[in-house]
């Protein structure tokens, strides 16, 4: 599973434009996962230019 470590990220959106499922969803100063369309892939974990996201098993 993927986590957001939230009040790290700046909301720069790299996560949302590699995400194959379109599950991020991203607001001006909010950001959720929605867990039951993820997929695991892991790729957003992999873009994120500051390492907010997690991956956690
Ligand atoms: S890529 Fe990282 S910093 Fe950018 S919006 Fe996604 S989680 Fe936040
Ligand atoms: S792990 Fe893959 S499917 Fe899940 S939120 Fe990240 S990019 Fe999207």
């Amino acid at each position: 599973m993927i986590n957001i470590i939230e009040d790290k990220c700046d909301y720069c959106g790299a996560c949302v434009t590699v995400c194959p499922v379109d599950c991020i969803e991203l607001d001006n100063n909010s950001i959720d996962i929605d867990h039951i369309e993820c997929i695991d892939c892991n790729l957003c974990a992999y873009i994120c230019p500051i390492e907010v996201l997690k991956i956690e098993n």
